[in-house]
């Protein structure tokens, strides 16, 4: 079993080395940004940055500077597969974890113009930043001398391995790849069958592939006994332009306490297409387990619920499922997640700030 923790510089392609390592090598995926997020919610109180930086500070004057690391081992370890740890910020958090055991650093770095260009493409409110203060901020996180404050230049000092991030994704694959068949014990690099669940679920991956509306690349598939029944992807009625294409159609939503969220409704959802591909082709969904990137909508769930779908298999979390998750229990219908956390997608910080 490896733990690899991950450090590394703004935009230089963390999030990508992770993506990598869960999806095509099944590393179990542990973060620090997660833990806290539990955390604050646990208390009662909104995730923002403010809360989740007090609430981590709390944490550690409480228990000690490599609490939250320490935590995110103790489950890595229990996982009793090969894990991520995301993101290691402090000299003190990697001392820690070097004395378990078992635990290597990589750090993810790239040349500092590209990582301007990225976070800037990234295009979340933070990012709009010109160069020279994106490089004092950067200056400003990286040094620190108390060793239990984030100091990104010394953690990544203290690397097993750097990844440099200035070309493509495929060389990034291939230096990865490269590193883990250097530290990786040989007989974990064996083939491994996979389960039905992960079976199911890398197909839905690949289905999601073929989405067309970048708010979020959703896949499903149905299947019942074992075997796939029908697949969909999220995308526009049959004939009509593409988001990809035209741009999203966004409407916003008026909820019960006063708060405005905004959605594309330009496209049919994931699973609405998979069912509309049974009702074309007249196969019965009664009894049968529909596999999604994330918590079905709420319109979704209602769907799925009269179908007489009797179980539901989500990657991960939707930020806002818990309606659909309360029908669910309701309607009898069985709701799993294979990872235990809400995915963040593209642009869903705005959807809070309209
Ligand atoms: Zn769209
Ligand atoms: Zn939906």
């Amino acid at each position: 079993m490896l733990i690899i923790g991950i450090t590394g510089t703004l935009g230089a392609g963390k999030g990508t080395v992770v993506e990598y390592l869960r999806n095509k090598r099944r590393f179990a995926y542990f973060s620090v940004r997660d833990f806290l997020r539990e955390e604050v919610h646990q208390r009662g109180l909104e995730a923002n940055r403010d809360t989740l930086t007090s609430v981590a500070n709390d944490l550690r004057a409480q228990h000690s500077p490599s609490y939250i690391v320490d935590e995110l081992y103790r489950r890595a370890a229990q996982s009793g597969s090969n894990a991520i740890i995301e993101s290691i910020r402090a000299v003190g958090e990697v001392e820690a974890l070097r004395k378990k055991g078992g635990f290597m650093l990589w750090a993810v770095d790239a040349d500092a113009k590209t990582r301007y260009e990225r976070i800037r493409l990234r295009g979340s409110e933070t990012d709009h930043i010109d160069y020279d203060t994106f490089l004092d901020n950067e200056k400003r996180e990286l040094d620190n001398t108390d060793p239990n404050k984030q100091n990104l230049k010394a953690c990544m000092a203290m690397a097993d391995a750097t990844l440099r991030n200035d070309g493509n994704i495929e060389e990034l694959h291939k230096k990865i790849d490269e590193i883990l068949s250097r530290f990786m014990p040989q007989e974990e690099e064996e083939h491994r069958r996979p389960s039905w669940d992960e079976y199911f679920m890398d197909l839905c991956h690949s289905v999601a592939l073929r989405a067309t509306c970048n708010r979020g690349r959703s896949g499903c598939v149905i299947v019942k006994d074992k075997q796939i029944l029908v697949t969909g992807y999220v995308g526009s009625p049959s004939h009509l332009p593409h988001c990809d294409e035209v741009g999203h159609l966004f409407r916003k939503t008026l909820h019960e306490d006063g708060s405005v969220s905004t959605h594309c409704v330009r496209t049919v959802h994931a699973e609405q297409n998979a069912i509309c591909q049974a009702a074309r082709r007249g196969v019965a969904l009664e009894g049968s387990t529909l596999y999604c990137t994330m918590t079905p909508c709420r319109t979704c769930a209602m769907l799925i619920i009269n179908c007489g779908i009797r179980k539901v298999v989500a990657d991960y979390k939707y930020h806002a499922g818990a309606e659909s998750e309360e029908m669910f229990e309701k309607a009898g219908v069985e709701l799993q997640y294979i990872h235990n956390e809400v995915l963040q997608y593209n642009n869903q910080k705005q959807e809070k700030s309209e």
